[in-house]
Order: C-alpha cells, then structure tokens, then sequence
C-alpha cells in the first residue's frame, strides 16, 4: 500500500510516503531553531509551526515521492504520546486528509513507530525482536513479536529518559540544544576513562535504566571544577558521560536479547543516532552473536517516514483503521501500537 505518514509530536513536523517498506519521501521541518534559546521545546511554539509548515510539508513529501494525494490508500498519524496541542495539529490535519480523500486513517502509536520504521531500511522485522528504544522522552527495553500488534515492556527508564539525560548534561556543559548530537560531536576528542561516573541500575538484574544520578554527579563534578576555578575539559566529561550512559544500554539490552532468546536487537529513537552507541552496541552484539539493526540517524530521530512505515504494516497486517473522531493521546501507553 501508499501510505501517507504524518508526525508532529514534538518539534518536528514530518512527512512521509512509503509503498510497503519502500521509503518514497521522507520530508521535515523543524521548528528547534525557535525553542534554542529557551534550551528546551515550548509547546505553544511548536503548535503554532506545525499549522504553518503541515501543508507546505505534505506537498513537499507528495512531490518527493512523485504520487498525488489520489494516489494515496491510507493515512497514518502519531496518535501519542507527544505534546496534547502538537498531537493534534497532527491528528486534524490527518483527519481532513483522511476525510476530504475517502482513504482509511491509522492513528499509530509514536514509539512504535521509532520500531517499524527500520523495516524501510533493513526489510520485515525477524519474530520476535527486541527492541530498545531511546529517545527524548522515553528509554525501554522492549520485547516485539509482531511490531504490528504485540509490543511488551521489559523494562523502562525510572527517572529521566536517555536522550533527556544528553541534554541537560549538553546544557551544563553550555553546548547547543538538543544536547545529544552536541555530546556526541565533543566526545570524539575527550577520554572515556579520564573520569569514572556512575552506571545507574548496572548489576540489578532488571531491565530497568535510571540515569537522573549520573547526570547529578556530572553537573556536581563540573561545579566543583569551575568553584575551584579550573578549566571543564568538555570533551573529557562528554566522552566519560556518554561511556556510562551506552555502556549501561547495551549491557541490559544485550541481556535481554539472551534471555528471550531473540537473535535480533533493534535500536531505535533519536540517542540511536549516537556514534558511540551504534559502535558499542554492534562490538557487544558480535561477541554475544545478536544481530544488530539499527536505521541510519536521519532516521532515529522523529521523522514521518517511521509513521508511514508503521501505517502499512498495519494494512498490510489487515487491521481495521481509526475511528474518524480518533483523539489525540498525549499518554498513549507503549502497549497501544493503533488507536
Ligand atoms: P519521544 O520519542 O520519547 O517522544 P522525542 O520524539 O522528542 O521523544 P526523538 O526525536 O526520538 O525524541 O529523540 C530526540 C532525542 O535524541 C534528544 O534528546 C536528542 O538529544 C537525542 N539525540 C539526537 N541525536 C543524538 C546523538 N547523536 N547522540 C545522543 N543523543 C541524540
Ligand atoms: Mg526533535
Ligand atoms: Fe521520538
């Protein structure tokens, strides 16, 4: 099927069209150059840029893929979880699509799309997978045996999500916002070994991650420093940071894996796209032979593509589409892959 794929529930105002697990168009625009000086996302300004970019954006993504709209055979939207005001910028424009063009609607659950969508880069996901999902505002470990209708929680973050961790330590280290892609670039030239930080829930048996004691104790370390009036060696403490953040992940994903006995572990979200991640992840994977998938970065981060790769599985699956009246979920819960 073609299906139209729309994504707002951050900052981010996404587009994509895929046949099946062929990727067509894959179109964004951002509104995070607007939240950058308040060093987070402010939701009424991201509302407000998702009404202004969501045509633009969709013409963009159709022109992209070379199809109309009367092309399409179903629309898909992130439903939840998200910002209520972004969701639904998402949602009424996914309605009248759906509505005005007589096509059936999907409204598809965001994290799960963080899943489906490396089925556009990699084919049909092997039965079962595990999955760990890292992104802004969510870290879990996920056990997938149909990313179409079965997702289970192993296990979750208990205090700050992964990607929110990278971000408020960029933000003590006064690199850019988000943080992550900032901590990955300075950690390239810093030491991993030069400063030992804390591994959160690291022998607990759990698949659970806690990661709001680590960033403590680098903003603690780093006040100290600078109280003693000596330089911040910010590439040392990104590298040292980042180490026992993707040390801990792949430690209890690979755990996982082992014992589901699932021989596939996929990484997804936008602290996928970390460098330092994917090569730890892919060096453990090897050595505990797990195969590793993980989408190219462009991909981890939010995206309509992952929405429209999570819409056609499920048509193709045979699932019966959203209500028109389909809200918008800002808790959408991990277990609810369709509305
Ligand atoms: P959620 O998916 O939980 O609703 P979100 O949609 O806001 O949250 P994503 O776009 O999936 O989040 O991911 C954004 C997060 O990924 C940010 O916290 C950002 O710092 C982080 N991130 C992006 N690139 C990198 C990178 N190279 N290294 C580490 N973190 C990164
Ligand atoms: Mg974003
Ligand atoms: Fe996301």
């Amino acid at each position: 099927p073609l299906v139209l794929g729309i994504e707002t529930s951050c900052d981010e105002t996404g587009v994509g069209v895929v046949r099946g697990h062929t990727l067509l168009a894959d179109a964004i625009a951002s509104s995070v150059d607007e939240h950058a000086r308040f060093g987070g996302v402010v939701p009424e300004v991201a509302s407000r840029a998702h009404l202004e970019a969501m045509t633009p954006t969709v013409d963009r993504a159709l022109s992209e893929a070379g199809v109309t709209l009367a092309d399409v055979d179903a629309i898909a939207v992130t439903a939840g979880p998200g910002l209520a005001g972004a969701l639904l910028v998402g949602v009424a424009a996914a309605k009248a699509y759906a509505l005005g063009l007589g096509k059936p609607l999907y409204g598809v659950n965001h994290l799960t799309a963080h899943v489906a969508v490396d089925q556009l880069e990699h084919g049909p996901l092997p039965k079962p997978c595990v999955a760990l999902l890292v992104s802004g505002g969510h870290s879990s470990l996920l056990l997938v045996p149909d990313v179409a209708s079965d997702v289970r929680p192993l296990g979750a973050t208990v205090d700050d999500a992964a990607g929110e961790a990278f971000d408020k330590v960029a933000r003590v280290l006064d690199l850019g916002f988000p943080g992550g892609p900032y901590i990955d670039r300075a950690a390239r030239e810093g030491d991993p070994a030069s400063i030992s930080f804390p591994r959160g829930k690291y022998e607990d048996g759990t698949y659970d991650f806690s990661f709001s004691g680590l960033k403590t104790a680098v903003a603690r370390w780093v006040e100290s420093r600078e109280r003693a009036g000596d330089p911040v060696p910010v590439a040392d403490v990104a590298a040292a940071f980042q180490e026992a953040v993707v040390d801990v992940l792949t430690k209890k994903a690979i755990a996982a894996c082992k014992d589901n006995d699932a021989s596939h572990l996929l990484i997804g979200g936008g602290v996928a796209a970390n460098s330092r991640l994917r090569a730890l992840a892919q060096e453990r994977c090897e050595a505990a032979g797990i195969r590793l998938r993980v989408p190219r970065p462009k991909l981890c981060t939010d995206n309509g593509a992952m929405v429209a790769a999570l819409g056609a599985e499920l048509v193709g699956a045979g699932l019966a589409p959203s209500a028109l009246d389909l809200p918008a979920d800002s808790s959408l819960p991990i277990t609810d892959v369709l509305v």
